[in-house]
């Protein structure tokens, strides 16, 4: 497994999720200080140290949005795992995700430009815009801000994490 750590605004609250590696060089920049450790020590150039599970800055970040990483599992928690034509709720095998304006007009693969649809919507709209389509959106696709829960951080969240993820 390749341990990663969660970096903490100086208040305590989560900002996003490092490689440990980079997250070590915060501390030894003297830019983090360590909260929690993993058990595996590391190799430090002449001593070793534990590699950081939760590291938290010494001067505050102003504004840092949490990290939303774009997967389908995060799409469709934003969007209530509903299809966002016809407003059906499907569980994640169900469902799969439409471009709004098709990649074929230039339509991108990004927050504002994919929503979660069931099958049947997904084959109706094909590569249509959503008015030649005569379709319409529950709601704006919009880069989620909150997050939806913890499964963002991955399928797996490290102990040492659930204090701080829990706010
Ligand atoms: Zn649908």
């Amino acid at each position: 497994m390749v341990e990663r750590t969660l970096l903490l605004n100086t208040s305590y609250e989560p900002l996003l999720i490092l490689g440990w590696q980079r997250a070590l060089t915060l501390v030894v920049l003297g830019k983090a200080e360590v909260v929690s450790e993993y058990t595996r020590l590391v190799r430090c150039k002449t001593h070793r140290i534990r590699v950081p599970s939760v590291i938290r800055l010494r001067r505050r970040v102003p504004r840092v949005r949490p990290m939303i990483r774009f997967l389908r599992s995060n799409l469709y928690a934003r969007d209530g795992y509903q299809c966002q034509y016809c407003g059906d709720t499907l569980s994640a095998k169900d469902l799969t995700y439409d471009h709004v304006i098709p990649r074929s007009k230039g339509g991108l693969t990004c927050w504002t430009n994919i929503v979660s649809c069931c099958v049947r919507c997904n084959r109706k709209k094909g590569s249509l815009s959503l008015e030649e389509a005569g379709m319409r959106l529950l709601k704006r696709p919009v880069r989620p801000r909150v997050l939806p829960d913890s499964s963002v951080y991955g399928p797996v969240t490290p102990e040492s994490w659930r204090f701080y993820l829990r706010a």
